[in-house]
């Protein structure tokens, strides 16, 4: 069974080494390919086959499934790569259409009677076993980029074993799952700040930190636009490569990319005499001892929610274990 990784997280590193593994110890074979979307300047690389550099759209990522045979796409980006999350959605629905002319698919057909077939692809209606954050975004950013990894995002290869071209996929749709890992929760002695975007997030670090003072901003290299308005405060912007946005006029980078202990970022903290922290809802282990380190020191989080879901959430699994029970399903199913 081949699967498609939408990848750049830890989830989607351990899924695909799992599957990999799995494919060397089961009767059942996986072929693994993760895509990232080369954002970051030395990746770290998953198991299997890696694709980087986007795939050019919704139209652009079904050409790809439809061309390498893709069986199954698990969305394992980030909770905050909704762009991605929402082209996947799309693509994965229209790999069963024909293609109008111009490039555009044709609207999808009724959905065919598919409630207990494994590799049904969900409906609104029928949600997974946990929440999931898929969710519309813009418009993607134009076309494929180059590809770094060992096989190529553009959608033009004939796979070697016969499955090939642009078509429209017999059998219905390429199923599409979650991996989605659950948002921090709150937790005794917590003073968090929840607002919707990061505009909100520097309008309400403002509001808490006096001038003069520190933020410490951990929200990533890119949308710092917001935050390079006030010229009152000292920003320490920790991310893993040089920031790409307008930068606040007093600024301090840190480059690292985690993971970290609570005592290394009361440290940090407290050297840089920070008086509010802000960060995404991310969710995971990997970078909470911030919200440890704030917790003990008193201090206050900003934290900006997750983007909305507007659009059909796929079945989603809050943890690899999940999703490499339903792809056994689904393997088995097709064995
Ligand atoms: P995004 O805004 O949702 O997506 C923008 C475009 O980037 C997509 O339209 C797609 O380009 C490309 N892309 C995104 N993820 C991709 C993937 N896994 N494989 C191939 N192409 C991908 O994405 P983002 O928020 O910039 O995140 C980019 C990547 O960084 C994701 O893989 C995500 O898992 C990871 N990440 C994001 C965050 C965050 O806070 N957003 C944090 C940690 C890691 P095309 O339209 O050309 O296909």
């Amino acid at each position: 069974m081949r699967v498609l990784i939408l990848g750049g997280t830890r989830e989607a590193r351990d899924l695909a080494a799992a599957l990999v593994d799995a494919a060397l110890i089961d009767e059942l074979s996986f072929t693994v390919t993760t895509s990232l979307a080369g954002r970051v300047s030395d990746p770290a690389l998953p198991a299997g086959e890696t694709v980087i550099g986007g795939f050019g759209g919704v139209a652009g990522l079904r050409a790809f499934l439809r061309t390498r045979g893709i069986d199954v796409v698990v969305d394992a980006t980030h909770p905050f790569a909704a762009t991605m999350s929402a082209h996947a959605v799309a693509a994965c629905a229209s790999t069963s259409v024909d293609e109008e002319p111009g490039g555009q698919a044709a609207a999808p057909e009724p959905a065919p009677a598919r409630a207990h077939s494994p590799l049904a692809q969900p409906s609104p209606a029928e949600p997974g076993p946990a929440e999931g954050s898929a969710a519309p975004g813009p418009t993607g950013p134009g076309p494929t980029k180059g590809s770094t990894g060992e096989g190529s995002p553009s959608g033009d290869r004939q796979h070697e074993d016969g499955y090939g071209g642009d078509r429209p996929r017999e059998g219905g749709a390429v199923p599409l799952l979650r991996l989605a890992r659950p948002g921090w929760t709150r937790r005794p002695g917590d003073d968090w700040h929840r607002v919707p975007h990061l505009a909100a997030a520097a309008e309400r670090a403002r509001a808490l930190c006096p001038p003069g003072s520190a933020v410490f901003v951990t929200t990533g290299r890119r949308q710092l636009a917001p935050f390079a308005a006030d010229p009152d405060r000292h920003y320490v912007i920790r991310a893993v490569d040089p920031p790409a946005d307008l930068l606040p006029t007093r600024h301090t980078v840190l480059l690292d990319r985690g993971p970290y202990t609570i005592d290394g970022e009361t440290r940090l903290l407290r050297d840089h005499r920070i008086r509010v922290l802000v960060t995404k809802d991310s969710g995971g282990d990997l970078t909470v001892a911030k919200l440890d380190a704030a917790r003990a020191l008193g201090l206050p989080v900003v934290m900006v929610d997750r983007p909305t879901v507007t659009g059909p959430v796929p079945p989603t699994w809050p943890n690899v274990d999940g999703v490499l029970a339903a792809l056994r399903e689904l393997a088995s199913a097709v064995a």
